[in-house]
């Protein structure tokens, strides 16, 4: 697992050369007189803030101007984000969930990991794992109802998605639906995918 905190502070040029290992997990290194391929397959996670000052959506602390946000954001290119599956939001947790953890109701590991593991058997049992499916696998085990093809399309051209991204939003939406015991890919698991597309979409609410 390679983990970036802070990602728009990386060089840009470090970030866009992690997108041919993403890829295809490998990495290839050109000396003058040589090349060498090695083996690169590593689980991406990132950390970021919102905005420079990590305060974006609560208009009371943060004082960065829409451009400065921007500039932020267009650090991290369409190409490179295309090839990360999910992005999240995570919310600051407030007050009384912090002083109080024992109210909540919360899911054990063991019970996670039960599920995840019932959730790779069923990818298992169809030959690959969803991440390693190819694009003719995905269109046999990633149909869609018409009317979801439809949404999904719009989605697609809203937020400027390319063909790759919707290939990954697929992959993400076939593991909700093994997640939830499903044969089928459902509504709700396709939008639940492309709910993790965030920050496309912040991207493109502050384009103009
Ligand atoms: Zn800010």
């Amino acid at each position: 697992m390679l983990f970036l905190d802070e990602l728009p502070e990386f060089d840009r040029h470090v970030l866009e050369v992690l997108r041919e290992p993403l890829e295809s997990g490998r990495v290839t290194i050109s000396r003058a007189a040589s090349q060498a391929e090695f083996p690169a397959r590593f689980q991406l996670v990132a950390a970021m803030n919102p905005c420079p000052c990590g305060y974006y959506g609560n208009p009371e602390r943060c004082r960065c101007t829409p451009l400065e946000v921007r500039r932020y954001l267009n650090k991290l290119s369409g190409p490179f984000l295309d090839r990360i599956d999910m992005h999240v939001e995570v919310p600051p947790v407030p007050k009384e969930q912090l002083l109080n953890p024992r109210g909540q109701q919360e899911v054990g590991s063991a019970e996670v990991r039960q599920k995840v593991d019932m959730a790779r058997d069923r990818q298992q049992q169809r030959g690959r794992l969803n991440h390693q499916l190819s694009p003719q696998e995905i269109q046999q085990h990633c149909a869609l109802a018409d009317a979801d093809r439809q949404l999904l399309e719009t989605a697609l051209d809203k937020l400027g998605l390319s063909a790759r991204a919707c290939h990954r939003i697929l992959r993400v939406a076939r593991t909700i639906a093994d997640l939830s015991q499903s044969d089928n890919i459902g509504r709700s698991h396709l939008l639940e995918a492309l709910s993790y597309r965030r920050l496309e979409r912040l991207q493109q609410a502050l384009a103009f």
